[in-house]
């Protein structure tokens, strides 16, 4: 089986056109890389916007965005992360955490301990500050920090602390989610916002773990407003209902500095090494 990329949207919004310009970029690199192209709808946090998850959908359909298998969608295949948190439960990877976040912030940090990191208050015995609550599940990692390699950013370090792998409702954490789900699609090349830059240490580190080949990595500079915050639906005319296609294609076609504007287009002239690497600054009109 050829290797696959993938767009992996949360549906708590419509996307934005920095959404669907980072979707265009993961379909461009596994496109011109032969790979397949998957898109998986991360809607474990976000369960009840089946309706925001069906117009990402349409929208990526529309902007010429094409995908080799039906979507995925995170909530029907729970038995996944079931199967692995009992497979590190059995390795004694895993501990039970009742920190509260205002623990966590409270808590005095150990003297190697990197700078948020979670202070391990638990490890050792669980602190049952909130017995009425039910335990979050975290790794018991080995180490303090992890590399990746990630093509626009060269090798990167950072933290893995023992990261929560199931939250105290239940929820699998995005963390473990995205790995778990990455390996079962046979996903070896994953294209996002650098905002994520800093997750895909702990990410990689788990696979590991797992026994899973880590994914080639791409982190893509991210939209921001005029005020050099992260674009977002309250900016005004961002989504494709605001813009329409045609515009918003050709807006992302040449903020990449193509002169084509299609998507088959823009494959032709797609060259990683001549994307912009700085922040697209998106100021909607
Ligand atoms: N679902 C995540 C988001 O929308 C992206 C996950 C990923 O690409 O790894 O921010």
């Amino acid at each position: 089986m050829t290797g696959a990329g993938r767009f992996a949207p949360s549906p708590s919004a419509d996307l934005h056109i920095g959404n669907l310009r980072t979707a265009i970029l993961a379909w461009l690199f596994a496109r011109s890389t032969g790979r397949r192209f998957l898109l998986r709808v991360e809607d474990l946090d976000d369960r009840t916007f089946s309706d925001v998850a069906a117009r990402q959908v349409a929208d990526l359909a529309a902007i010429g965005v094409t995908w080799d298998e039906p979507p995925e969608y995170q909530t029907t295949h729970q038995d996944r992360y079931d199967a692995v948190i009992a497979d590190l439960t059995a390795r004694g990877l895993v501990y039970e955490c009742y920190c509260s976040r205002k623990d966590i912030l409270q808590a005095p940090r150990a003297p190697h301990a990197p700078e948020g990191a979670y202070p391990s208050t638990c490890r050792d015995a669980p602190r049952r500050t909130h017995p009425d609550r039910p335990p979050a599940l975290r790794l018991r990692s080995d180490t303090f920090s992890y590399t990746v390699t990630d093509l626009l950013h060269g090798e990167y370090t950072g933290l893995v602390d023992d990261f929560v792998l199931r939250r105290g409702d239940g929820v699998p954490a995005y963390n473990l989610a995205v790995v778990v789900d990455d390996a079962a699609q046979g996903v070896d090349q994953v294209v996002r916002g650098n905002d994520l830059l800093s997750s895909s240490p702990r990410q990689a580190y788990l696979a590991a773990l797992l026994g899973f080949a880590a994914p080639m990595y791409a982190h893509v500079p991210l939209v921001l407003n005029a005020e050099g915050k992260r674009l977002a639906k309250r900016d005004g005319a961002v989504t494709l209902a605001d813009i329409g296609v045609e515009r918003a294609v050709h807006e992302i076609a040449v903020s990449l500095g193509f002169t084509a504007t299609t998507p088959d287009g823009m494959l032709d002239q797609f060259d990683p090494a001549a994307l912009p690497t700085r922040p697209w600054i998106y100021q909607p009109s």
